[in-house]
C-alpha cells in the first residue's frame, strides 16, 4: 500500500508505486480495545474533526487532558485548573476553544473535562507524528542487492514511509511506518520494522481482515496482462478495503512469504525466510517463477527452488497457497 498515511488521508485511487513489490496503505492499526471499536462506530466526520483542531491552543488543551488521562488519578480536570495548565489568561477565549472541542474530543463531566476515546486516540496520533529525526533517514545503502540489476539496494525513510530501491531506481519495497515506530531507530532497523509490518499486513489481508481498520476484505490475485494498461505485467496480490481505502499491492510471491509450508522448506535448507528481506526470495523477485495455469478461476503456479530441491506451489484467486511435495 502506498501513500502518506498520516491518518487516513490517502487517496485510494493513487496508482501503486512499486512495480515489483509492495506498496502499502496500511498504517499500523493500533487500537484494538473494545473502547476503540466503539469509536469506530461513532463516525466522526474527519474534516469536521480536523477543523476543530485548526487552532494550536486546542491541540494544547488535548495534550494537557492527555497528560491528566495518563496520570490516571485525575480523570477529569476542572475548568480553572485546565486553563492554568494550558497557560491561557483570558477565560472567555479559553472557554470558546474548549467548547469547540466538546462532543468529538472532550466531554464535560460533573468533575470537569476529560478526553473522549476519540480524543485519546487523536492526541496519540498527534504525538506519534511529531517525534524525532525530522522524520527522515537516508537515503543510504543497505545490505541487499537489486533483484533486477544487482546494484546495491538503497533505503530511505521519509514522510512516514520506508522505501527501498536500487541505484538504478528499480523499486524493491515500500511500506508505511508511523514516525513513532521509527523514533530512535537506525535505517536498517526501520527497514526491518517496515518488513515486519508488511508481513503482518499480508497475513491479515490474506485472512480477509483489513490490516489498517480490521474491516472484512477480499484478497485477490489479479492477472493484468490482457489489460490495456497493466499496472504490473505479472500476476499480483491485491487487497483493497472499501471501508478505509487501504490497499495492499504486491507480487503473488507475497502469499508464499507467510505460508508455513514454504517457510518450512526454506528452513530445511538453512535459509529461514525471515532472515531474508521480503523482496529477496526468488519466488518474489523472479517474474519467471510465476506462471498462470488456469484463467477461470485464476490459478497461478509459483516455482520454489533451493539447492536443486523443488516445491510445487499453486496460488488460487483469493491468494490461498497449496503445496504438493
Ligand atoms: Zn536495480
Ligand atoms: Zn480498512
Amino acid at each position: 500500500m502506498t501513500g502518506t498515511h498520516s491518518g487516513d488521508t490517502e487517496e485510494p485511487d493513487e496508482p501503486a508505486d512499486t512495480a515489483g513489490t509492495a506498496a502499502d496503505d496500511v498504517s499500523d492499526g493500533t487500537a484494538d480495545s473494545s473502547e476503540s471499536a466503539a469509536v469506530a462506530e461513532q463516525r466522526v466526520d474527519p474534516a469536521e474533526a480536523f477543523a476543530a483542531l485548526s487552532d494550536p491552543l486546542r491541540v494544547d488543551i488535548l495534550r494537557e487532558l492527555a497528560t491528566a488521562h495518563r496520570a490516571r488519578e485525575v480523570e477529569s480536570v476542572g475548568f480553572a485548573a485546565l486553563r492554568k495548565r494550558v497557560g491561557v489568561r483570558d477565560s472567555g477565549r479559553f472557554r470558546y476553544h474548549l467548547n469547540e472541542l466538546r462532543d468529538n474530543f472532550v466531554r464535560k463531566t460533573d468533575d470537569g473535562y476529560r478526553l473522549t476515546v476519540t480524543g485519546v486516540e487523536t492526541v496519540a496520533a498527534i504525538l506519534a507524528g511529531t517525534y524525532t529525526h525530522g522524520g527522515t533517514l537516508g537515503p543510504a545503502p543497505i545490505d541487499s542487492e537489486c533483484s533486477e540489476c544487482g546494484a546495491d539496494a538503497v533505503a530511505v525513510y521519509r514522510d512516514g514511509r520506508c522505501g527501498v530501491s536500487c541505484e538504478n531506481d528499480h523499486p524493491l519495497f515500500g511500506w508505511t511506518l508511523p514516525p513513532a515506530a521509527a523514533a530512535d531507530a537506525t535505517l536498517p532497523e526501520v527497514v526491518s520494522l517496515a518488513e515486519l509490518f508488511a508481513r503482518q499486513a499480508i497475513e491479515r489481508g490474506l485472512a480477509g481482515v483489513c490490516p489498517k481498520c480490521s474491516a472484512p476484505v477480499e484478497p485477490r490475485i489479479v492477472d493484468e496482462r490482457d489489460d490495456a494498461e497493466p499496472v504490473d505485467p505479472t500476476p499480483g496480490l491485491r487487497v483493497r478495503c472499501e471501508t478505509c481505502g487501504g490497499r495492499l499491492v504486491g507480487p503473488v510471491g507475497f502469499c508464499l512469504l507467510v505460508d508455513p509450508a514454504v517457510e518450512a522448506f526454506y528452513r530445511r535448507h538453512d535459509r529461514p525466510l525471515d532472515a531474508l528481506h521480503v523482496w529477496e526470495p526468488a519466488f518474489v523477485a523472479d517474474e519467471g517463477a510465476v506462471e498462470v495455469v488456469d484463467r477461470d478461476p485464476l490459478r497461478v503456479a509459483v516455482e520454489v527452488t533451493l539447492d536443486g530441491d523443488r516445491l510445487a506451489v499453486t496460488v488460487d484467486e483469493s491468494g490461498g497457497v497449496s503445496v504438493r511435495d
